[in-house]
């Protein structure tokens, strides 16, 4: 399989290897990687999967993206090794909170957050890569709270990797911060930022803006746009599909979205051949994207703070991915857009790429007090209490969806007791955190304050990270 980026103006244009894109995450020419053309998931091939563990149907999804990158053998073993830790047996399971509407648990990772999904296999994809160039890499990130810890757990203990993650000091909850500061593994790194997330965020732009410094310490990310991410993203729609009866009939989704990455997958495995209802785009109070399906202008306003901080994004860099095929798949067109987006803020949209994507998405902004009703809700009338992003979730799929007799799932992307205060605000229950994590507000916490300098930041780095050629193959 080959890739492209969705900025390559040129015919026929620059093909890359997954192994390429894996490592590089974003294109040179600022673009995003995808597939040149998506595998096929026909008929029986679902039919087939029906009855298969989570792991084994990871592997027949992602197979054709890896390609020859890994030997069919490795992709196995590693796939089942992500996924042996889940405190769930079913991976993603289901549990069902009305007539048709049912709920997709994303919660059963090591962070507690969907991201884990898609990055205990881009964790050991690296190391897999890097293991037979032998080479390093020092992935740096910023973080608001989710990802820093889901990227921690990706990585700890890989000897390909050493990983620092920056973040707002005092500006993250407790148990964010301490699924990032408890982790006990030698090649881990976190920092303390003294400033707020757009500071974080800066200095790692700073440090991979400074050429010697990144290549001296080998910089990567593993940040949302990573096509790995997509791909292994697209595998619970594909297992929740054929659970529910793919591919004698279709199932909806509603997905709440912030980097548009999750429901972006969504739309892929569609692509590839599942059968699919309403694919539904739950924002919000940051509702950019909201606007954009239901009025067709896609403007920036500022981010406001709401009760599902995963989701306070104005810029959704996914997007791109879905402009591209609206523009019918030309790089020019795509660069052209996002040039003035970024300097206008306003992305050009005609009438009829708005059509197109309203007759893909639907779209539902849901604020905080709906947020908080609806964990009220589905509390009173299910027992299950959700954390305020999937509760957008919930309420999307209600708002929006018009065909009832096609089951709709809503994704449950964080567990309750990552965002406790604003469950407890909504029903008075303060969630408990899984056995297996009981003991967090417990563990030893580990990290390094710094100050807003970029220097001293660098220097932190320089001293712990290890070299990054010359390890042995
Ligand atoms: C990251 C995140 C989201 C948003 O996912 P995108 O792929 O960025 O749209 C939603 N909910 C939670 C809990 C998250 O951590």
């Amino acid at each position: 399989m080959s890739y492209i980026s969705t900025r390559d103006a040129q015919t026929p244009p620059h093909r890359l290897s997954f192994e390429e894109v894996l490592l590089a995450g974003l294109a040179r020419d600022g673009g995003l990687y995808v597939p040149e053309a998506l595998p096929q998931l026909f008929a029986p091939t679902l039919a087939k999967f029906s009855g298969r563990s989570y792991a084994e149907i990871a592997v027949r999804v992602m197979e054709p993206f890896v390609g020859d990158a890994l030997p069919a053998d490795k992709l196995r073993a590693l796939v089942e090794d992500a996924y042996r830790g889940f405190g769930h047996e079913a991976v993603a399971p289901l549990k069902q909170l009305g007539p048709s509407l049912w709920l997709l648990e994303l919660f059963h990772g090591p962070t507690l957050a969907f991201k884990d999904y898609a990055l205990q296999v881009v964790g050991r994809l690296f190391d897999a890569v890097l293991s037979r160039r032998g080479e390093r890499v020092t992935i740096v990130g910023a973080t608001s709270g989710d990802t820093g810890s889901a990227a921690i757990e990706a990585c700890r203990d890989l000897d390909t990797v050493d990983i620092f993650i920056l973040y707002p000091e005092g500006r993250v909850s407790e148990v964010q911060r301490r699924q990032m500061t408890t982790v006990a593994s030698a090649n881990v790194h976190t920092i303390a930022v003294q400033g707020t997330f757009d500071d974080c965020q800066d200095l790692v732009k700073a440090m991979f803006a400074d050429e010697p410094f990144r290549d001296a310490h080998n910089l990567s990310a593993v940040n949302s746009i990573n096509w790995a991410r997509i791909m292994a993203q697209i595998v619970y729609y594909v297992t929740t599909a054929v659970a529910l009866g793919a591919p004698s009939r279709p199932v909806g989704f509603s997905v709440p979205t912030g980097n548009f990455g999750n429901v972006y997958a969504a739309h892929a495995a569609r692509r590839m051949g599942l059968p699919m209802g309403e694919v539904i785009v739950g924002t919000n109070r940051n509702d950019i994207l909201a606007r954009f399906l239901n009025e067709g202008s896609m403007t920036i306003t500022g981010v406001e703070p709401s009760l599902s901080p995963s989701m306070d994004i104005q810029v959704s860099s996914n997007f791109e991915r879905l402009y591209h095929e609206l523009v019918g798949r030309d790089g020019k067109s795509v660069s052209s857009a996002f040039t003035e987006f970024r300097s206008s803020g306003t992305l050009p949209a005609t009438e009829r790429q708005w059509r197109d994507a309203q007759a893909l998405f639907a779209a539902q902004r849901i604020d905080d007090e709906a947020t908080k009703a609806t964990i009220r809700e589905v509390y009173r009338t299910t027992g299950e209490l959700l954390d305020p992003h999937s509760a957008i979730a919930v309420a999307a799929a209600q708002k929006a969806r018009r065909y009832p007799s096609v089951p709709m799932v809503a994704l449950a992307t964080a567990h309750p007791a990552k965002f406790p205060d604003a469950v407890e605000a909504a029903v008075g229950i303060r969630p408990k955190l899984p056995s297996r994590m009981a003991d967090l507000l417990e563990r030893k916490e580990r990290t390094t304050v710094l100050p807003n300098d970029l220097a001293t930041v660098e220097a932190f780095l320089r001293e712990r990270a290890r070299p990054v050629s010359g390890r042995a193959a």
